[in-house]
């Protein structure tokens, strides 16, 4: 089945238009004036309120809160579950830097769990962590759509009494067991980011089945009392607690981004499917190819395919570079997480100079043989296989 793949010519970063609905509600909105989510008639609903409702139900959860971006949701989601300065916070040592900046943000500490070989959190580093630490809350970032082992963690973290919330940036409809990602914590953070599942240049949802955290988050994204006026949020009563006790932290979504992202969500189905169909397609393409290890996808995990990522465990650091380089040379934009610097969205925790150096010789060795690639929705299944087939070719040349 070689075929020698010649150049690619599609680019890696270019997003879909958005659909023409989004365009005419975008207009529909701009033609009001009236941009500010409460900036709404006597009994006009609004778009941030139907799309907060819209979510909920299409999330399977109980409430929902739309932000101006996923790192608000997880300042809000850290806030609210009472993380405060100086409180230890765990994460994932491989994630991206909205992660640990987050927890800086309201003054918490990173402290940095391991990773596995297929990108999963290392859960006996998790337990010594918890234990060493003594940290209460787990922000458990599913990087690049690999979701770890939930009921297990789930497990873990309720014995220890580990509160989780669930950075689900990269898995917006993805399941385990059935189940979707982001209802398995207490409070669950999505992005609405151009590179992300739904695009609206900037934005974030934040889920959760628990009224007082909701309550809470309400208030600290900036409701200005307003928070009977949502869509998708706990009764009056459960604010009584948190409205006066919360500062503002003005970081609702407006109008304009909720207006463009409902009809998203009508089609968001649709296009998991597409991100899958590619995935797929790209890592036929790749398995048996010289010196490239998929990560393993466990059957419990209905991912949405949307990156991909591979070892190359027994190159060198030299043969790493050759591979990148030779790849660009025929337009395939890798992203390579045991580069120096951090550069195009990797992100080593040795680059994060605000949180406190941390020793991961596991997630070090992984990181340092470890590619990455978008496959964004604008590539056909033709330039799919084109692209897996370039990659072939060229880990056969580096391997040789
Ligand atoms: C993009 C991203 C976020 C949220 O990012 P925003 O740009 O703030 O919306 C959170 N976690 C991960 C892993 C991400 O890649």
């Amino acid at each position: 089945m070689v075929t020698v793949a010649s150049q690619f010519t599609g680019s890696f970063t270019q997003q879909e238009a958005l659909p023409a609905g989004a365009v005419d509600a975008a207009v529909a909105v701009l033609q009001t004036g009236r941009l500010h989510r409460y900036n709404l008639t006597e009994d006009e609903i609004g778009e941030v309120s139907a799309l907060e409702s819209e979510y909920r139900d299409w999330q399977g959860c109980g409430f929902c809160l739309a932000v101006t971006s996923g790192g608000q949701a997880m300042q809000i989601a850290l806030r609210a579950c009472g993380v405060s300065a100086g409180d230890p916070v765990l994460t994932n040592a491989f994630t991206l830097a909205p992660v640990p900046g987050a927890i800086a943000a309201v003054g918490g500490k990173p402290v940095l769990v391991e990773i596995t070989e297929d990108l999963r959190l290392d859960f006996d580093d998790l337990e010594q962590k918890i234990e060493a630490s003594g940290a209460r809350v787990l922000l458990l970032s599913h990087m690049r759509g690999h979701l770890c082992d939930m009921d297990r963690l789930v497990q873990i973290c309720d014995a220890r009494k580990v509160l989780v919330i669930e950075d689900c940036a990269h898995t917006m409809g993805a399941s385990w067991n059935g189940r979707r990602s982001g209802n398995f914590g207490k409070m669950a953070c999505f992005s609405t980011q151009t590179y992300k599942h739904m695009n609206s240049g900037e934005g974030g949802l934040l889920t959760t089945d628990d009224a007082a955290l909701a309550a809470r988050a309400t208030i600290l994204s900036g409701s200005y009392m307003q928070y009977e006026r949502h869509g998708a949020g706990p009764d009056a009563e459960a604010f009584a607690a948190a409205r006066l006790d919360m500062p503002n932290c003005s970081a609702r979504m407006d109008a304009l981004r909720a207006a463009i992202l409902r009809p998203q969500l009508a089609v968001l189905d649709q296009s998991i499917t597409r991100w899958n169909e590619r995935y797929q397609i790209v890592e036929r393409g790749l398995r048996g190819a010289p010196g490239i290890t998929p990560i393993t996808r466990p059957i419990q995990e209905q991912p949405v395919g949307s990156s991909i990522q591979f070892r190359v465990p027994d190159f060198t650091d030299a043969q790493c570079q050759t591979l990148l380089a030779e790849s660009a040379a025929r337009g395939v934009d890798l992203k390579w997480f045991g580069g120096q610097d951090p550069s195009g969205f990797t992100s080593a925790h040795g680059s994060w100079r605000y949180v406190t150096p941390q020793n991961l010789p596991r997630t070090d060795a992984v990181l340092a043989t470890l590619f990455d690639m978008r496959l964004p929705l604008t590539f056909s299944t033709e330039d799919c296989a084109l692209v897996a087939s370039i990659l072939g070719n060229v880990a056969e040349t580096v391997a040789a």
